[in-house]
């Protein structure tokens, strides 16, 4: 098994899937962007990488000790992820255990009878008399990921599905997201075999039209987010832009539905120019230009050389070593994980009490009741 950064990437890869399937033309586009590894990228691949091993740990199998050693010693190893993997390990393998199947890590898939040259790993499969179960980890906390009709997620199942449906007789599928650090508990959804199927027919014209590099470039919030070609597309450039030369109409105000219809074109203006901005300061500094700008050193801030011999220096002078630290009170969550949920609860869960969130604004297509709704619901309840 290829370690997981040194493994190929299809043109059109599973997990990029929302996107080139939006807008079509980015997958070939893309493919004159430079790769850029960030390091919540390498601390998602450690993450993964421990993920297998604890899964084969929790199954009984022998693992290379010594692999296990290097990954729980590599810098960017911490506390949380040793938690949040252990989470998705346990889950693995106790559901599992409650489908009556087995869990299978890592599975390579062929996808090349929807996806034009496509093939994948997908972190889990738990294939039972019935069920196809896909379990996807993701350590990232930038966006929380719904498993509802998730692309990724169906189109690892319709590949799946190819290699095992001559064994077990499947009927329905469960897609799951375990994303331990925004959402205490994975989340699932669950849909009809026929219904996977008739995804993969809707996937195959898109597909083959994305491998092409036609079709529409469809610039948005959502599509551009993790696309390679944001930083210079110019279809994201132009879309932006023509949001700025609004018509004018009423001669001094904005309607409220104005306001809707710009809130929702601009919704990607402050990502791309942050996007910009890193851009132009990456070609300064790697020697090219970018007309009327240039890179300065910018704010700097003292930290210790050596805390240890300072903090020595300053007793030796006098100083009590009790009045060099503060004591900060654990936040509730951590309190929580300290004591184990059930603990918590009976312990200190009457000393909790949940203030009401601050107004936020939201697409209208957002699951979340309306603040007004939920107002007219307790004002209905009240008359009846
Ligand atoms: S930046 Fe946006 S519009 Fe441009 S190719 Fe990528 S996803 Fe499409």
């Amino acid at each position: 098994m290829p370690e997981h950064e040194n493994r190929a990437h299809a043109l059109l890869s599973a997990s990029g899937s929302h996107r080139w399937m939006a807008c079509t033309p980015s997958a070939r586009l893309e493919e004159c962007c430079e790769n850029r590894t960030s390091d919540a990228a390498k601390e998602g691949t450690l993450a993964h990488e421990l993920c297998e091993i604890k899964v084969a740990i929790l199954r009984g199998e022998e693992v290379n000790e010594s692999d296990y050693e290097k990954l729980l010693n590599d810098p960017m190893y911490t506390e949380e992820m040793g938690v949040c993997t252990n989470n998705y390990a346990e889950f693995c393998v106790e559901t599992a255990k409650e489908e009556n199947g087995l869990p299978i890590i890592e599975v390579e898939l062929d996808l090349t009878a929807y996806i034009p040259e496509g093939f994948g790993t997908v972190d889990c499969v738990i294939v039972s008399e019935k069920t196809l179960h896909i379990i996807d980890f993701k350590y990232g906390q930038g966006v929380d990921v719904s498993p509802v009709e998730n692309s990724q997620l169906m189109i690892y199942a319709l590949g799946a599905y190819d290699l095992y449906s001559s064994f077990y007789d499947f009927e329905n599928v469960k897609l799951t997201i375990v994303q331990p650090r925004l959402s205490a508990e994975p989340k699932t959804w669950e849909c009809s075999i026929q219904d996977l199927l008739d995804f993969g027919e809707r996937l195959k014209p898109v597909a083959a039209l994305a491998f092409k590099g036609g079709g529409e470039f469809a610039p948005s919030e959502h599509t551009c987010l993790f696309c390679k070609a944001k930083y210079t597309c110019r279809a994201r450039a132009d879309k932006n832009l023509s949001t700025m030369f609004l018509q004018e109409k009423d001669p001094y105000t904005l309607s409220n539905d104005e306001i809707g219809e710009i809130l929702a074109k601009v919704a990607d203006f402050p990502k791309w120019i942050k996007d910009l901005e890193d851009y132009a300061l990456e070609q300064l500094l790697a020697g090219n230009e970018i007309k009327g700008y240039k890179a300065v050193e910018g704010r700097s801030s003292r930290v210790w050389s050596d805390e240890k011999k300072a903090f020595e220096t300053i007793i030796k002078d006098g100083t009590e070593e009790k009045d060099l630290y503060e004591t900060v009170p654990l936040s509730l969550a951590k309190i929580e994980k300290l004591l184990g949920k059930k603990k918590f609860a009976s312990l200190v869960g009457g000393y909790v009490t949940k203030s009401q969130g601050k107004p936020t604004l939201t697409l209208s297509s957002d699951i979340r009741p309306s603040i007004q709704d939920v107002k007219s619901m307790f004002t209905e309840e009240g008359e009846n």
